[in-house]
Formats: C-alpha cells, structure tokens, sequence
C-alpha cells in the first residue's frame, strides 16, 4: 500500500475505506474485520455516521497493531456551534475505545464559526489525541480565513470529488498550501452513470481493470487521496487494487475532461444542517 505524507510528517495510506450510511453496528464491525484481512489500513468514519463504537471495536479485534492503523473521524456541525470540540474528540475517543485518532477533521464550514473552530482543533492537536488535524468541504475562501489564524496549517481537506466534478481550483489550492486533498464519494457514491462512462470504460479495458478502479487510480496519480465505500469482499479488493497500473498522461486528461461540475452532495457555502 501506498502512502502520502502529510505536512506533518505523518503517513497516510492512500486507500481507505469509507463507512458512511453503515448504520447497522453489526455490518460495520463486519466491513472493517474484512477491509482490514484485506489489507486496507485506512478507515473514514465520523461522529455522525453512528458506527464509531463498531469500528473500534472491529480495529481492536483484529489484533493489529494500532499504530499500523490509520483511522479519521469528524467534528459534527453542532459540536462546532457550541464550541464543544475538546468534549466531542473525548467522546468520540470513548465510542472507538482509543486514546488517539490519526486524523480529525472538521465536518463543515458551519458559517458562524469554521474559522474560530480551528483554534479548538489546535488544542486537540497539542494535547495529542489527534496526530493531524484537517478540514473537510472547505472552499479556498474558507481556507484563506482560516489560515489567517492558524498555528497549525490542515494537513487534509477532504472534498468531494470525482471526474464528474473534477475539483482542479480546490485542490491546487489546496496543494499551493501543504494541505493534502482527500476525494469522498471517489466513485460517484453510486448516485451516477459515472462508471458506465464510455470514456473511462474504454479506458479501463486498455489496463484490464475496472471503470472504478480507474477512477479511483486518476485521483491518487495526481496526489488525492481517495476512501471508496464498499461493503462487499470483490468490491473491497478491486477498490484496493487500484495501484498497480499507470494511467497515461493523455488518459489523465481525457477523465479530467469529464468535469461538468456535478454535485452529489451539498455545496460547502450553502448547506442547512
Ligand atoms: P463512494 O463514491 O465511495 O461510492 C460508494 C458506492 O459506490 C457504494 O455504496 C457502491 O454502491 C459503489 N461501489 C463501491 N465500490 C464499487 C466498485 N468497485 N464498483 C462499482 N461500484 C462500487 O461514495 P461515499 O460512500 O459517499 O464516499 C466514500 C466515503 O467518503 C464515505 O463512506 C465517507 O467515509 C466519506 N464521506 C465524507 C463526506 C464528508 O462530508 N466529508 C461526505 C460523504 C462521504
């Protein structure tokens, strides 16, 4: 497995695997016990998706060394109205069963406070619960208020992206800054026609690999980190195997020609919860 590493000097592992709407515990204890026999080192969760009690638990039982494991959670939005960052790391720490988590990040740029918040995630950061600390739906303008302030520059800001919404702006940004730039819903979400696209079939034919892995190959050949979801053992595998082959620098730019701005998810400037 590949790693990138962040501003801090810490490593991240390219591929994780992402849990949301893995509501039901039993499943999620179920997705990681199996990611994690299958070499996935990398896990996405957040306070919000419900499953942190299943994941930790599911870390622990492995039996691998927590220290080879890379595990992220999040800050909800309402914990950062009410200023309450230090008690909602803490009770997350508590659901996982950890003493520290690799990377915390901030959920959203709630409007009133996703400046002031980052001066709590600085004090998470020092009292070492977690290793690095980042953003997620942040905006170049969110980010220029932000390092107005900051001690700590993010290490990550985790956006959505895909080839339909390819997210160049953002992630030079992001890159002219140290912060490492990490792709949600990397295959779509399933909410597209996306891998059924002719261009990226076509070109996943040439490689003999799938049209999700190269999807998910294009955003790690240009430094994104990517965390697909899956559930299911063949899924898991081929999400993992997205490595062993190199897109050509022609093939790179025919995805990145795919952009038509489709968003799946909410905008980071105009979101209601
Ligand atoms: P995704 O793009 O990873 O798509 C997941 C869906 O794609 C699956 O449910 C399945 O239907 C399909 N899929 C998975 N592997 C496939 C394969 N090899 N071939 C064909 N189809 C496949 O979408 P996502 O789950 O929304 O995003 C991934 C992770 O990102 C989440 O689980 C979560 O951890 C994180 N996330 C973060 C935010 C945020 O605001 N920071 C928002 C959404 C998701």
């Amino acid at each position: 497995m590949e790693n990138f590493t962040l501003n801090n000097g810490a490593k991240i592992p390219s591929i994780g695997v992402g849990v949301w709407r893995i509501d039901d515990a039993e499943i999620a204890y179920n997705t990681i016990e199996l990611a994690l026999s299958l070499g996935y080192r990398h896990i996405d969760t957040a306070m919000i998706y419900g499953n942190e009690e299943a994941v930790g638990k599911a870390i622990k039982d492995s039996g691998i060394a927590r220290e080879e494991i890379f595990l992220t959670t999040k800050l909800w939005n309402d914990d950062q109205r009410s200023g309450r960052v230090m008690e909602a790391i803490d009770a997350s720490l508590e659901r996982l069963g950890m003493d520290y988590v690799d990377l915390y990040l901030v959920h959203w740029p709630v409007k009133e406070t996703y400046v002031s918040v980052w001066k709590k995630m600085e004090e998470v950061y020092k009292s070492g619960k977690a290793k690095v600390i980042g953003v997620s739906n942040y905006q170049p303008h969110h980010l220029d208020d932000l390092l107005q302030v900051a001690e700590v520059v993010p290490a990550v800001n985790q956006i959505e992206c895909n080839p339909y919404l390819s997210q160049e702006a953002v992630i030079e940004y992001c890159k002219g800054k140290g912060i490492y730039p990490e792709a949600w819903g990397p295959l779509g979400a399933g909410k597209t026609d996306l891998l059924i696209d002719p261009v990226l079939t076509g070109i996943a034919k040439v490689h003999g690999k799938s049209a999700a892995q190269v999807v998910l190959r294009w955003n790690l050949q240009r430094g994104v980190i990517v965390i697909p979801k899956s559930v299911h053992e063949a899924r898991l595998i081929e999400n993992l195997n997205a490595i062993d082959f190199t897109l050509t620098a022609d093939q790179m730019k025919q995805i990145s020609n795919l952009d038509k701005n489709l968003r799946l998810g909410s905008h980071p400037d105009n979101f209601d919860f």
